[in-house]
């Protein structure tokens, strides 16, 4: 069985009972980092075998892993935080294990953009997940303009050092909108900023960006 287990997104304590106990019993745990991987093994003292799945190996480490299972062996799927396969490298050993019909689960737990979502306030019954907005700026507003027609709440992932061009497109491109940036998700420092772009990024700048960053239009 591949088990496809979702673990925290920053706080150690959001893993759930079932995902400790998956994770102790199986042969062997997949992971994108171990040493990150490491860091939450030990806080539940787990003593697990584990092993690298990652952007660079995962053609030639998806087939050995599809052998073990395909001779019985139980493997977890985990990455480095939230749920495997939401833009992470699990997406492909869970197809992988798709076309091999290889049984397989999911252990329910975090992924951002929910946390995001919920956190926003805004409306959750109709949304879009766009994933990374492009890195170059006319390419990100050619995006935003695409996704504006449909008319729903969007969710996009950001990193520290974009998230300051992406509110000046986001600006441009929803003028008057109000949105909602969320950082630090789950963790001390968790913060859910809402206003204009102009505005969020305006607290943003005075203590410096840091962290991993959610908007939510
Ligand atoms: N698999 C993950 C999930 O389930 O959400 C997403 C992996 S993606 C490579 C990493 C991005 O998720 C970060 O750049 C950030 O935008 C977002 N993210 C992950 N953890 C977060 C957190 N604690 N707070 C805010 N955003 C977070």
């Amino acid at each position: 069985m591949l088990y496809i287990v979702a673990t925290p997104i920053g706080n150690l304590k959001d893993l759930t009972f079932r995902a400790v106990e998956i994770l102790q019993s199986v042969d062997l745990i997949a992971c994108e980092d171990t040493r990150h991987t490491k860091i939450l093994l030990a806080h539940y003292n787990i003593k697990t075998p584990l092993t690298s799945f990652f952007q660079h190996n995962r053609f030639s480490k998806g087939d050995y892993l599809v052998n073990l299972l395909a001779a019985g062996k139980n493997i977890a799927l985990v990455s480095d935080a939230g749920t495997p396969g939401i833009l992470d490298p699990g997406y492909n050993l869970i197809n992988l294990a798709i076309k091999n019909n290889l049984p397989m689960s999911f252990i329910p737990g975090a992924a951002a953009f929910v946390n995001a979502l919920v956190l926003s306030g805004k409306p959750a019954h109709e949304f879009y997940f766009g994933g990374f907005l492009p890195n170059r700026t006319q390419a990100r507003k050619n995006l935003l303009a695409k996704f504006k027609q449909l008319g729903c709440t969007l969710i996009f992932y950001e990193s520290s050092h974009r998230i300051l061009a992406s509110l000046d497109d986001i600006g441009e491109v929803f003028v008057g909108q109000e949105i909602a940036v969320a950082r630090e998700l789950t963790k001390k420092f968790e913060e859910v900023l809402r206003g204009t772009p102009k505005s969020i990024q305006e607290r943003l700048i005075k203590n410096k960006p840091r962290g991993e960053f959610v908007v939510v239009i």
